[in-house]
């Protein structure tokens, strides 16, 4: 299996969401040749798509606002450990690129003639804005991809699974993937390279993403030797449906509904419970994320939850109007699904979301490798121990545009592509070695992994559960070996399973042990075993692979005044 693809390109882009398609047009408008590729449908793989609900953005077009409120607040969300530096120009930038999202025709919810922006918890004024109903990611997505095939210069390709990044000297000069149809291996030299693979929910049994999010971009970018940061914080989307079935719609769908008329969390006794955690809601939406989590799982535990595990969520005391006037189409999609919000209350619970953590870059969005960028939930670090509801999606725009700007002022100052084929060899090595073996079973490898991050790495966690997870991670990257399964024709999804497993162990493997080293409890990191929040643990924590090995440090946050 020694033929194969070649393509030569200025910029390349690994992962078509929000960030990797923004990063793809705003380096094509810099005069480079773009190559965007993806595991998965161009622009239709990731979580952007997915994400129905809003954009957080200091515009102050109903009430009053300046980027500055907005990074106070993310700020203070993220528990003491943003880096500051990229929490600023989250915060900074993102008026900018809303304002451009909204040349391109996203449709951004008006009312007279404003952009209408809702409250959410943690942010101190209405910030977040939306496309109605309940379509801002689709929107989002839509409207890049649209400019994606509008922009000269932009190759795509989907069905592109990367498996390695190339590395040589120094440097990274291009990717290694395999075209997941044909099973054929495929290089990418470039100048440039631009990690935008979103997170890694997928690792979980429960998750809110699709099963493209298995943490590929943080293994491909430790692999290839460039740290990670903040891990151990993996963010739990509290009221993630349960039950009854819902097809066809996003299983975090409640979170605008709260957003727009509140609706009461209910236990299992009918009774209100956030205050038994500190936070009155009196069927306002004022409680955050990890908070949320921390009570309904709680109320589980002390045996009052809902019948499927979780809390009830109601919405019995709105008229079929008043939910109609906030949901319009959306009340039918539910009742084609048999739920009426006014005779029933949901079942909701948490479900992985969200990793704070990740790649580290500056704020170019450079990593520590030349020519290796990254951007959107791949970046590590902006949102600190926890994340704002709405920051993820101007993340992705805002660190997009960056990444690609960066990576064209690269190619600009290059004369030739620095792509040697003899430093991917290593990597098509591994792909030409996959065996028929039957001695592994990687579906259910995949399913026995996220048992484990579930049961054990889940928002609370032990010393005790998490040396658990560590010893089953430690036997599973055993049993998975060190060459692939699959016979190396068309359409084996052994091939797939190993090459995924490779990268979900790996990320696994450091969330867990991040979060047994962490101390203390933070944000979305919660030790029950060392319950209060530390001083001395105000610092990031970094891993890095040096011959094969990982290292963790620590390093003081960055803040925002060293930037001045
Ligand atoms: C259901 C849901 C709802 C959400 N709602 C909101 C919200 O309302 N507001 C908000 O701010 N945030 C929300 N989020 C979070 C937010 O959507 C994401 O953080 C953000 O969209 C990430 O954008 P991205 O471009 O970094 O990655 P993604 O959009 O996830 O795109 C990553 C792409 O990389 C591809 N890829 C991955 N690995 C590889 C590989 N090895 N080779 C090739 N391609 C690869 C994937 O197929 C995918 O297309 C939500 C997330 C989910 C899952």
């Amino acid at each position: 299996m020694d033929s194969h693809s070649h393509v030569s390109t200025d910029v390349l882009i690994i992962g078509s969401g929000g960030a990797g398609m923004y990063a793809a047009i705003e380096a094509a408008r810099a005069g480079a040749s773009v190559f965007l590729l993806d595991r998965s449908l161009i622009g239709r793989g990731g979580a952007t798509v997915m994400a129905q609900m809003t954009v957080a953005v200091a515009l102050g077009e109903e009430t009053p606002d300046h980027w500055s409120h907005h990074f106070k607040d993310t700020l203070e969300a993220g528990r003491g450990l943003c880096d500051e530096r990229l929490a600023r120009l989250l915060c900074e930038e993102g008026p900018e690129v809303m304002r451009q999202m909204d040349d391109w025709g996203v449709g951004w919810a008006r009312k007279d003639g404003h952009i209408t922006q809702a409250f959410a918890p943690g942010h101190d004024r209405p910030r977040c804005a939306y496309v109605d109903f309940l379509n801002t990611g689709p929107a989002v997505s839509k409207t890049l991809r649209t400019v994606v095939n509008k922009t000269p210069g932009i190759r795509k390709a989907g069905d592109l699974l990367v498996t390695d990044l190339v590395r040589d000297g120094d440097a990274v000069t291009g990717a290694v993937a395999i075209h997941l149809a044909t099973g054929a291996p495929v290089t990418i030299g470039a100048k440039a390279t631009i990690v935008a693979t979103g997170g890694l929910t997928r690792l979980y049994r429960r998750n809110s993403a699709s099963a493209n999010m298995g943490g590929d971009g943080y293994a491909l970018c430790l692999r290839a030797g460039a740290p990670l940061i903040d891990m151990e914080f993996v963010q739990f989307f509290p009221i993630g449906h349960l039950a009854p079935r819902l097809i066809g719609m996003d299983p975090i769908m409640w979170d605008p509904f709260r957003y727009k008329l509140g609706g009461k969390l209910l236990n299992a006794r009918g009774e209100e419970f956030t205050t038994r955690y500190g936070v009155s809601e009196d069927g306002r939406y004022v409680i955050t994320r990890d908070l949320a989590t921390f009570a309904i799982t709680k109320e589980v535990e002390a045996g009052r939850g809902s019948p499927h595990g979780g809390a009830y969520l109601s919405f019995q005391h709105l008229s079929e109007q008043d939910l109609r006037a906030a949901f319009g189409p959306v009340i039918d999609r539910l009742a084609a699904n048999d739920i009426d919000l006014t005779r029933m209350p949901v079942e909701v619970a948490p479900i992985a979301h969200y990793q704070m953590g990740g790649v580290i870059a500056n704020d170019r969005m450079e990593t520590s490798l030349p020519g290796l960028t990254v951007a959107g939930e791949a970046v590590g670090g902006a949102n600190g121990a926890n994340r704002l509801s709405g920051n993820a999606i101007t993340e992705a725009l805002v660190f997009g545009r960056r990444a690609g700007r960066s990576a064209a002022e690269r190619v600009a100052s290059m004369n030739s592509n620095p792509y040697r084929p003899q430093a991917a060899r290593p990597a098509l090595d591994l792909i030409a070695s996959a065996t028929d073996r039957d001695d592994i079973n990687t579906a259910e490898m995949i399913i026995a992994l996220q048992a484990t991050m579930s049961d054990d790495v889940g928002p609370f966690r032990t010393k005790e559960k998490l040396v658990r997870a560590a010893t089953r991670i430690d036997e599973l990257t055993r049993a998975l070996g060190e060459r692939p399964a699959g016979d190396g024709h068309a359409f084996d999804m052994r091939t797939l399973d190993w090459f995924d497993l490779r990268n979900m162990l790996s990320v696994a493997g450091i969330v867990t042990s991040a979060a047994l080293t962490r101390t203390e409890s933070r944000g979305a990191h919660q030790r029950e075993d060392f319950p209060g929040m530390l001083p001395e643990w105000r610092v990031n924590q970094v891993v890095t692979m040096r011959g094969g090995e990982l290292h963790m440090t620590r390093q003081p946050v960055a803040l925002e005044a060293a930037a001045q």
